[in-house]
């Protein structure tokens, strides 16, 4: 999910247009948090790798 996609609560117009100050300090937050947001996603893809290594591991015994 992009910012340009988002709706601000507030004014009701694109975040991305940066309208009010909540559009531009959720639009400061999304930029800021950028590369940050893939994080959870390669943790999860990890911690699901992780769990099949051991279910593997364990199934194999
Ligand atoms: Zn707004």
């Amino acid at each position: 999910m992009s910012c340009e996609h988002l709706i601000c609560a507030r004014c009701a117009g694109p975040v991305v247009e940066g309208r009010c100050a909540t559009c531009r300090a959720a639009r400061a937050e999304i930029h800021h948090s950028g590369p940050l947001a893939i994080s959870p996603i390669l943790i999860g893809a990890l911690i699901l790798a992780l769990t099949f290594v051991i279910a593997l591991k364990f199934g194999l015994h």
